[in-house]
């Protein structure tokens, strides 16, 4: 449990039972608990292949249920004199069964959607039917996306406009007078406050949204000149996501209340504040301000949201807003899990070492003796000879002083040396500077079935990290350490930083792989961007994925959702099944025609083809 932090990142969803597996308890504490291993098994029997991705519709729940009573609770705490409506931006993770399941569990609390495009615009007005609930309409907009919005309030739907260019306010006049339907507005200002880490540049005055102060007076005055100030009620704000330091959302609160309280001030007919999103993942469980975690929790971050909006307003005497938020990560993550099985692994050499015989190579005789003598208090010198002695030997065999089998037998020597060097240092409390390479350069090298590009995109990206470890053998001491390649054939493929506590290891504790024994890992907190931001690279297309219920006497399937075939995602490069079936036809023909394939070998190919036309885009 310690190797891999599940206590710290994994709660309060998963775990490690007796058996050793990771067990997921998609209701927390309130509910069952499902055996991931024994469910990949089931899973497979029902013809689900690896890598498979799961979501649990539970945890998906209680995510909504905890960002509701968070700010209930925070609420009560303030005597707020007002409500909170919590959107959930559909960028995070459009799929169709996790949108129309969140839209159902937000049903009680009035949860409405973010729309950050055109498209996901059109997504939210097929999938949003909760009376009261908040349509916030984000991201670029034409005349077609505001007279759409407009219209959607025709069908009983509340879309707030958020303004964040100034070519938008004359475009919304425009659509407002022409449909005469009143619109809800909203500006987006672009903060001095800036989030710290990757999505720093979402605020400051280089942001790429957003409106500068000069700017919002700007729409201030239009729609006053066009006798729509009434419809401005809304302020947002995005500081970035994935906000590690609550130092820096109270900095921005502060602003923005100062900003809610100013437009009010200018008679706009303020009535609702949105936080955007920012709500940390504590993906390496350490709880603090380091990039892959945060050093607050919900309910702290809720704490804050609140009390910051009802200070800036009492200091003014006016009415409290409805708080918006636009938390995305915090809902997505949890709910989905990536499952990859291992194929192969590769090392560095470890056959067993044939004594030193007579009349062996000077290189090779220093090579034993330098093995034979390591110990606690020599091996960081010894660790450069043994690599002083493998240069001059490259040198040697380059010059033609040393043969193919000597080279290799050198090469064996300076691995165990290096071996027998690591084993002292794991032992010891400091790792030399010079040696802190070693654990890496002797890593075992994991050859796992998926796509880091379609998979966990943001790993490969910007570095992000995420939570991996096997899901069973977990009563096993792991003895090998091991990076993650997938499989496509891109240096770039491949999985070498880990969650260490508050910093990045560049192993993971694995165990050893056994040709015919499955050995499934598993890429935790990734259901928020990777799906949508996963390419087809290698065209390795999308995963099967499941969602699991969780019914009073174990768990439920509810949808099976088959990843991509071949088919299809050759027909996204402009292929077309037909067209190369009839090609390879073809070329089979002329082949049997010059007799440079049997009938039966065309067949077999043919068929091979076709075969794999209908499969899936990964190892079966
Ligand atoms: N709102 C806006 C405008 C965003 O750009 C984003 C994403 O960066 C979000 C909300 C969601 O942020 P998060 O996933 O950090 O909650």
């Amino acid at each position: 449990e310690k190797l891999y932090r599940i206590d710290g990142w994994g709660e309060p969803y998963f775990s490690i039972n007796e058996a050793g597996h990771v067990t997921v308890s998609p209701m927390g504490d309130r509910g069952g608990c499902i055996d991931l291993f024994e469910l990949i098994h089931d899973l497979k029997q029902r013809n689900l292949r690896l890598p498979m991705l799961l979501r649990f519709s539970d945890i998906l729940a209680d995510r909504i249920e905890r960002i509701n009573s968070t700010f209930a609770k925070a609420i009560a705490r303030y005597n707020y004199n007002g409500v909170y409506r919590g959107v959930y931006p559909v960028k995070v993770n459009q799929q169709r069964q996790l949108v129309e399941e969140l839209v159902e569990f937000g049903k009680p609390y009035q949860f409405g959607l973010e729309a950050g495009s055109k498209p996901e615009l059109l997504i939210a007005l097929a999938t949003l039917k909760t009376p009261g609930a908040l349509l916030i309409c984000n991201g670029y907009k034409d005349l077609e996306y505001i007279e759409t919005a407009l219209l959607s309030q025709r069908l009983g739907q509340t879309p707030i406009i958020v303004l964040e260019q100034l070519e938008e306010v004359d475009l919304v006049i425009q659509a407002a007078t022409k449909l005469g339907i009143d619109p809800i507005l909203g500006v987006r200002a672009k903060l001095s406050s800036k989030g710290i880490g990757r999505w720093e540049d979402s605020a400051g005055d280089r942001a790429k949204f957003g409106l500068s102060m000069w700017e919002i007076l700007e729409v201030v005055d239009r729609l006053q000149a066009a006798g729509l100030l009434n419809s401005l009620q809304l302020l947002h704000f995005h500081i970035g996501s994935q906000i590690s330091s609550i130092g820096v959302i109270k900095d921005a609160l502060k602003e923005a209340g100062q900003i809610y309280v100013q437009l009010v001030a200018l008679n706009a007919n303020m009535k609702y504040i949105d936080v955007g999103g920012g709500l940390g993942v504590d993906y390496d469980g350490s709880k603090t301000n380091f990039y892959a975690s945060k050093n607050y929790s919900m309910q702290n971050y809720a704490y804050d949201v609140v009390a910051a909006i009802k200070e800036a307003c009492a200091a003014k005497n006016i009415p409290v807003p409805t708080l918006v938020s636009e938390s995305g990560r915090a809902i997505a993550s949890h709910q989905s899990i990536l499952i990859f099985d291992v194929l192969n692994t590769s090392g560095v050499p470890n056959s067993p070492i044939e004594p030193l015989a007579e009349g062996e190579h000077l290189i090779i005789r220093n090579l034993f003796e330098t093995l034979e003598n390591i110990n606690v208090n020599n091996y960081q010198e010894v660790y450069h000879d043994a690599a002083q002695f493998k240069e001059e030997a490259v040198s040697l065999f380059t010059f033609g002083y040393l043969s193919l089998r000597e080279r290799a037998r050198v090469e064996r020597l300076y691995w165990e040396c290096c071996d027998r060097i690591l084993k002292i240092v794991r032992q010891q409390n400091y790792v030399p500077d010079d040696l802190e390479d070693l654990e890496r350069i002797m890593a075992h090298t994991y050859y796992c079935n998926f796509s880091v590009f379609q998979s966990a995109p943001d790993s490969w990206a910007i570095d992000q990290l995420f939570p991996i470890m096997p899901i069973h053998r977990l009563n096993e001491e792991p003895t090998c350490r091991g990076t993650l390649a997938d499989l496509t054939c891109d240096s770039d493929g491949k999985i070498d930083r880990f969650i260490d506590l508050r910093d990045v290891k560049s192993v993971l504790e694995l165990h050893p792989f056994y040709h015919g024994e499955p050995y499934y890992l598993a890429l935790f907190l990734g259901g928020a961007y990777q799906e949508i931001l996963g390419d087809l690279h290698n065209l390795f297309g999308d995963t099967d994925a499941v969602h699991i219920h969780m019914t009073p006497r174990g768990y439920q399937v509810e949808h099976v959702i088959k990843g991509d075939s071949m088919t299809e995602v050759l027909q996204y490069v402009q292929y077309s099944r037909e067209g190369m079936l009839e090609n390879l036809r073809r070329e089979t023909e002329r082949a049997l025609q010059a007799k440079q394939i049997t009938l039966a070998e065309a067949r077999l190919l043919l068929q091979n083809y076709e075969h794999s036309l209908s499969g899936y885009t990964y190892l079966s």
